[in-house]
């Protein structure tokens, strides 16, 4: 077998078909803050601020739940992501999940 040059996302089975949980971001919501760009998790649905956003909402639900996968939710944006290989997802990688 020829040794990857890139890593690959072995996460991809912890994709299930889940819709936002929220409208923005759950935990800026709730604590009356604002966010600059939303991710949504493709294990469960939470929804949550990017790295970017002052309180990186995004990053802490994978630290808080080790759901390692997440997709952009803004619009015209498609991609996704895995927090433990960090590497870029494409779309059809995570096609279950809108
Ligand atoms: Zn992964
Ligand atoms: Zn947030
Ligand atoms: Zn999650």
């Amino acid at each position: 077998m020829d040794a990857p040059t890139t890593s690959v996302c072995t996460h991809l089975d912890q994709i299930r078909p889940v819709s936002p949980t929220s409208n923005g971001c759950e935990e800026c919501l709730a604590t009356g803050s604002w966010w600059i760009h939303l991710r949504m998790c493709l294990t469960c649905g939470h929804v949550g601020c990017c790295d970017q956003s002052p309180n990186k909402h995004a990053t802490k639900h994978f630290h808080a739940t080790s759901h390692p996968l997440m997709r952009s939710l803004e619009p015209g944006e498609d991609w996704g992501w895995c927090f433990v290989d960090e590497v870029w997802l494409e779309p059809d990688e995570f096609a279950g999940a809108t």
